[in-house]
């Protein structure tokens, strides 16, 4: 016979809401009102440290640090381009790597966030994709992104106002997840959440059409799809899930997801040279946005080792962008930010992934890093 010992784990402090805590903190035996003096801490001062909560009984902060997971993930590595972005290389409680990237405007500062170590997804085009997939993100890995890159801005004077779930992995397909950390970053302050404004937080999603429809009901933020071909036979070869849910269903939730909320849409669309940025394309895609209230964000594609696609000319992206234009679809050209640190999409991270799964077998080190440590 084998006895089994399950260890309950300590809640996360950036997972806890005031009436969790409130709870916890009366099981001890100390008084409720203290919940909201260390929530204050958390969302106001950006501090997940109880050492350092200064208003507080000395016991109590002991009892906090042993009863309450404060874990946050060590800055392995930080590299700043020179267009003012930072990358955020983070190592996770696991042993993995996730990466967010702060993106410094002259009038707002913007953070990308990874919602997965890796990706199921597969789009050929992106270096994450080629990875394959490690593990979802908890919601308090996905926060203490912020948690921590809003500290380093609050040095520099800033805040961190804005958030793109743009880094590693399909926010959609780690829903739970990802909608606790942005109902948490939704949050007013003073109601214990990071405050940030709904237009703010936009969702970027390869097309999962019922979690789409779902995120509609469930939380009032932007979304951004990444489109990058509106003929599904294409879009298939880039994008494998469009097998899943081709074009008819995706626009189908893009046009529900739009009733329920009012808000406009961002479509983001790769240019890759001699794929899908011709004549035909432009054409088919106008098709595709009539009937939706959108914008389209003409990206041309990051060319990487590997990676079997080319950028195109600026002839070629000019006169695609003119089509959409004289059809009154705005589509302002967005070149990646960061690209001499790696800071597009899952790139750092990526590198650091297949440095590490470049030496035995690829089964083996995934293995030895999904297992928590000891
Ligand atoms: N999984 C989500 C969010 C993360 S990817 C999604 O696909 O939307 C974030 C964005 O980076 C997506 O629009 C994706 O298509 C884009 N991207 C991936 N690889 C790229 C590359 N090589 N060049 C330019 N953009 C890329
Ligand atoms: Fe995953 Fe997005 Fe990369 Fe596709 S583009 S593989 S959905 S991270």
């Amino acid at each position: 016979m084998t006895l089994e010992l399950t260890i309950p784990k300590k809640p996360h402090a950036l997972e806890l809401d005031l009436s969790q805590l409130t709870a916890i903190l009366k099981s001890w035996g100390e008084p409720g009102y203290r919940a909201a003096q260390i929530l204050k801490w958390i969302y106001s001062e950006k501090c997940v440290d109880p050492s350092k909560m200064s208003n507080l009984p000395a016991g109590l902060r002991e009892k906090l640090a042993t009863g309450i997971d404060w874990f946050l993930p060590e800055i392995h590595s930080s590299l700043s381009a020179e267009d003012g972005s930072t990358k955020l290389l983070l190592k996770t409680a696991t042993g993995q790597f996730m990466e967010a990237v702060i993106l410094r405007y002259e009038n707002r500062t913007s953070l990308c966030v990874s919602s997965q170590v890796g990706c199921k997804l597969a789009c050929t085009f992106c270096q994450t994709g080629k990875l394959g997939f490690f593990r979802h993100l908890a919601a308090h890995e996905i926060l203490a992104q912020y948690a921590l890159a809003s500290s380093i801005v609050r040095a520099e004077g800033r805040r961190l106002s804005h958030v793109v779930f743009m880094g590693m992995g399909e926010p959609l397909d780690n829903y739970q997840n990802v909608v606790t950390t942005v109902k948490t970053m939704l949050r007013p302050e003073e109601e214990f959440g990071f405050g940030l404004s709904n237009r703010h937080v936009t969702v970027s999603t390869s097309g999962l059409a019922p979690k789409i429809v779902d995120l509609a009901n469930d939380v009032k933020c932007a979304l951004a799809v990444s489109l990058h071909a509106t003929r599904d036979e294409l879009r298939t070869e880039l994008m494998p899930i469009n097998r899943r849910y081709p074009l008819i269903e995706l626009k189908a939730a893009l046009t529900t997801w739009q009733a329920i909320t009012g808000s406009k849409i961002t479509l983001e669309y790769i240019l890759i040279k001699d794929k899908n940025c011709g004549l035909r394309e432009a054409k088919e895609l106008v098709k595709f946005t009539s009937g939706l209230r959108a914008k389209v964000n003409l990206i041309p594609f990051n060319a990487h080792p590997g990676l079997p696609f080319e950028r195109p000319g600026d002839d070629d992206i000019r006169a695609f962008q003119k089509h959409l234009a004289e059809r009154s679809i705005p589509a302002p050209v967005r070149y990646s930010k960061g690209l001499d640190v790696s800071a597009a999409c899952g790139q750092l991270a990526a590198k650091q992934i297949e440095n590490l799964t470049a030496i035995p077998s690829r089964k083996a080190v995934v293995a030895e890093r999904v297992l928590p440590q000891p």
